[in-house]
Formats: structure tokens, sequence, C-alpha cells
């Protein structure tokens, strides 16, 4: 164990919130940046599986912070794949000479409060030692990947990989026999790649996932000069609308259109090259039922046009949860894929997988045999970042203690008892209810304004109470009621996995709302939080 290293500001993490949090609070702090990887990006570092692709355009799903970086960057497609946006992470932290203050491959293994110095004990991988006064955990809400714990891996004569593990080298699927279990967003953008490669590709499907074309294409100088153009209004129109900006946005309800104007509208949605206008075709999509009814039968309809095989196009057809409780998924080539002949759908709703085998995988209907599997199944999403890290705050109470029901946060930035420790993206926060990136920013620059004026008053710790946790709860519980999210078993609520606790992990509210909130706890004193 190395003497212990003293600096500010511990940043976890260097993803786009991280990599931000740096060259925002550099100039005024010493700041260390711990990541895991051996390189920058965060999500579009480890999602490096085929086809990962951002379903939100690449000029608006891109920093805001500075004008110059804006203007000079050139995204080559709309919605850009994950190595430009890995590309970006890179030039981003080159430009800003972020790196000095970057340890890579150090992953944070335990943080314990001294509070009698409120100082944070920061140790790592590596044997590192950091006392730091703060910490910024920019952990993101999707990196903890979730494999359920089917018996026998160790058996398997074959290769399984995660797609959040996915090698950097690729992986040859020419004339192997693939199980891929999944089909959320990645599984589905994955699977007509490994399809083109593989003899037989076995898709391994529990639920099936509403999903549109991506409408990917080059960028065009038009789509990027307007952009360029209207950087700052399109980004102040995106922090007051949904943190995204959806330019279209519906006038009408369901019950206040035609049948013709409905399937009309439905129509240039599915063929507007944006999947979230699906979800913008009626105002009342997401609070009304026969809105959301309406919406779901169309893509229904657009299954059973592509997918040949009518008992395939039935599976694939989402009939348990409402269009829009999951997030939407965006493909290229997904439903016509099932029209090939070495594409098996296998339903395991109906006869669940069982272990992996020597072979291969087992169902409770029969075993498939198989040189490799891919586990598409998604995170221990929101707070699986910070659980992988003994967290000891006042007292030597553990996060994983506290949260042994579910997170409790206050305004989804700090756990009380826990002092000086803030979350971007944490749980009940927004995420990836809107455009994560630019929210991102917008918490970083939060945090740096309490941080500062922490410093300015000459305070030394900032804590919230489980009250203030409890009324953000509520608040949580409250927006969460209105929305049709309840009604789907998704990483939004944490019930992807079995035995997970905690209710809503997300913030459904929309981000403006989020964001004011935030604002006015500020300026009111700083309500809910207790400064010394
Ligand atoms: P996911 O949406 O949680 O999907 C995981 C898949 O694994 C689901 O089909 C799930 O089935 C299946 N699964 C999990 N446990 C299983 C089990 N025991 N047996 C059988 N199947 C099981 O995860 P994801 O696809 O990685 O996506 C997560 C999020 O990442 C997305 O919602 C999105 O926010 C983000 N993402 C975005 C993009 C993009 O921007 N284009 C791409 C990829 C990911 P069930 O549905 O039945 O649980």
């Amino acid at each position: 164990m190395s003497a212990a290293q003293p600096t500010d500001i511990v940043i976890i993490g260097a993803g786009f919130s991280g990599l931000y949090s740096i060259y925002r609070l550099r100039q005024d702090y010493r700041v260390i940046c711990l990541e895991a990887g051996d390189g920058v990006g965060g999500t579009w570092y480890w999602n490096r599986y085929p086809g990962a692709r951002v379903d939100i355009k690449s000029v608006e799903y891109s920093y805001g912070f500075d004008h110059d970086l804006a203007q000079e960057w050139s995204w080559p497609e709309v919605f850009s794949g994950q190595p430009d946006l890995e590309r970006y992470a890179n030039h981003v932290a080159d430009r800003f000479e972020l790196r000095q203050h970057l340890r890579l491959s150090t992953t944070v293994t335990r943080l314990h409060f001294d509070q009698d110095a409120n100082r944070w004990h920061v140790y790592t991988s590596k044997g590192d030692h950091f006392v730091c006064k703060y910490i910024i955990a920019a952990t993101g809400a999707l990196s903890a990947p979730n494999t359920p714990p089917w018996p026998g891996r160790e058996k398997f004569k074959g290769e399984i990989y995660h797609t959040t593990e996915w090698p950097r080298e690729g992986i040859d699927f020419t004339g192997k026999r693939v199980g891929q279990i999944g089909t959320g967003s990645t599984g589905i953008q994955l699977a007509p790649i490994v399809a083109e490669q593989a003899q037989q590709l076995y898709i391994f499907q529990r639920t099936p996932a509403f999903s549109m074309p991506s409408g990917n294409r080059p960028m065009a100088p038009e789509l990027e000069r307007d952009w360029k153009e209207n950087y700052a209004d399109r980004r102040r129109q995106m922090l007051e609308t949904y943190g995204a900006s959806l330019t279209v946005l519906p006038k009408l309800s369901h019950d206040d259109c035609s049948p013709e104007e409905r399937q009309r509208i439905l129509e240039d949605a599915w063929s507007s090259q944006s999947a979230f206008q699906l979800m913008l075709v009626f105002t009342d999509v997401m609070t009304n039922k026969s809105a959301n009814d309406a919406v779901s039968k169309f893509v229904h309809q657009k299954i059973r046009e592509i997918v040949k095989d009518p008992a395939t196009a039935e599976l694939l057809c989402p009939k348990t949860y409402p269009i829009g409780g999951k997030r939407l998924c965006i493909d290229n080539g997904y439903y016509q894929m099932y029209n090939r002949d070495n594409v098996t759908l296998v339903d395991v709703n109906s006869a669940p997988i069982i272990a992996f085998t020597e072979d291969g995988l087992r169902t409770a209907e029969r075993e498939y045999q198989l040189d490799i599997i891919i586990t598409a199944t998604g995170f221990d999403a929101v707070t699986g970042a910070l659980a992988r890290i003994v967290i000891e705050g006042i007292d030597g109470k553990k996060l994983a203690d506290k949260w042994a029901e579910g997170p409790t946060v206050y305004l989804g930035l700090m756990t009380a008892g826990f002092p000086n420790l803030f979350m971007v993206h944490g749980p009940k926060t927004p995420a990836a209810q809107a455009q994560m990136i630019t929210t991102g920013e917008w918490q970083v620059d939060y945090i740096a304004g309490i941080i500062a004026d922490q410093e300015r008053e000459g305070l030394s710790r900032i804590d919230t109470t489980e009250a203030a946790e409890a009324w953000w709860d509520e608040e949580v519980e409250m927006v969460s009621r209105a929305t049709v999210h309840r009604f789907a078993d998704s990483w939004y609520n944490g019930k992807n996995i079995d035995g997970k606790k905690g209710g809503f992990m997300i913030y459904v509210g929309g981000f403006p709302r989020f964001a004011q909130l935030s604002k006015a706890a500020v300026a009111e004193g700083y309500k809910g939080f207790v400064r010394s």
C-alpha cells in the first residue's frame, strides 16, 4: 500500500460526465479521475459490440461546453456508432489536456469517510490511497453488467461473451453456432450483424421489445450546418423540454384525431428517422391507454408485415406492457433478420433457460448445441456500479447496507450519512430519460456550484437528511404514477433483475422539473441539505 496522496476531488469514472467534471473543476481544485477501463468514454468504451450505436442524433448527443469544439467536430453519421463516440471522447481528453488527471485501469475498491477530518479516503485495485474532500461518482447508470446466475457456466466448452465486456479485437462468428440471450436495445442492434456471419443464430427471447428503424444515414451537410448555426438555442430548448430536443411536438390527443389522421401521423413517425417521434404522435401516448394501444398496434402491424413466418411474428409482438414502458429500441434490419434461414427465435418465456451445459444451453424444453453464447442481458442499472465499491460513511455505515431495500437519495445527488459525495446521473435522476451528455454537463455544473459555495463560505461538510430523501421518494413515486413506465418490468424500476429492491430507479418527471427542483433547493438556503 502506497502512502496517502492528498487531493481535493476524486472523480470516479472517465465517461462523458467524468471527463467534463475534470474540465470543469481542475482550474480551481486538485482533481484526480479514476477509471477502471484502460481508455476513456465510459459506456462508449465498454459497449463495443458490433452495431452499438446511439439512438439520439450525434449533433445533439455531444458536449455543449466549448463553442469551438462543437463547431469544429464533424460526425460522419447522423446516429454515431461506438467507434466514433469513443474517438470523440479521446479527442476531448487530448484537446483539453485532461489525461494528466486520469488514472486508467484503476478500479476504486473502497471509500471511507473520516468524519473527524471530513475527508474521504479512496482505495484502488492498484494499491493507491488518495485522501480528498469531495467525491464525484460519475459511475454511469448503465455500467455494471447483469448476467443471470444460470448454473454450469464453467462446464461450457465454447466461448461466452457479455455485450458490455466485448473484446477489443472483435469476435469471428464465421461458421459458428451462436446463441444470443436478450432482445433489449443491445441485443436488437447486435443480432443482425451476427446473423450475417454465423452458421446458425438462436435468439433466446423472454420478452419482445418494441423497435423501429434507426434511420441512420451519412451526416448531411445541411443538417450539420443547421445545428452548428443554432447550437445555443437548441441546447437551451433541449433543457427546457425533455432534456432532449424532440423538435416535432404533438398538438393533438389520440381522441382528437380521425382514424385516417392517426394512421398518417403514425406512418410519418415510423419513417421520421427519429425513434422517439413514435412516442410523440399524440399528446397522450404515455398517459392514455387508448392512445398507447393505438401506437402498440401500429408496431404490431409493422412486425407482421415484415416478418414472413406468422408464428415468429406473433412472438415478436410485445403484448404484455405498453409501448414506451421500456425505452424504445432502434434497429437496422432487426425484424427483417428473422426472414433468414439461419436465424431461429426461441421463446424462453414459456420454456426458461435452466443451465449452461458442456455443449450449449438447456431450456425447460430442450438443449441447444452452441459454439458461442452471447449474453445481451443488460445491466444492474443505476445502483450497480456504486454497489460494487465498499463505501463507508458516517460511523462506518456501509452504503450497501443503507441501500439494501433500494437506493434512498435527495435529488439523485446525495445520500444521507455520506457527506461530500455527489452522484452524476445517480439513482432517481432522469438518466436515460434525458440526453445524458447535456444533462450530465448540467449536473456537473450544479455540483461545481455547490462545491464553490462550500469553499467560499469556509465550510467543511455538506450532507442531506432522511427527511429530504423521503420527500424526494414521494416526488419520484408521484411522477411515476402519471406515466406508463410502471406497467413494464425494466431497469427503470429494477425489475429486470430478480430480487432487486427499491422501486423506481429513475425520475420520470422530466428534466426541466428535476432541474427546477434542484435549483430551488439551493436557492432556498440549501433546503434539504445540512452544511457545517
Ligand atoms: P435490457 O434492456 O435490460 O435487455 C436485457 C435483455 O436480456 C432483455 O431482453 C431481457 O429480457 C433479457 N434477459 C435478462 N435476464 C434474462 C433471463 N434470466 N432470461 C432470459 N432473458 C433475460 O438491456 P440492454 O439491451 O443492454 O439495454 C439497456 C439500456 O441501455 C437501454 O434501455 C438503453 O437505455 C441503453 N442502450 C441504448 C442503446 C442505444 O442508444 N441505441 C443501445 C444499447 C443500450 P426481459 O425483457 O424479459 O427482462
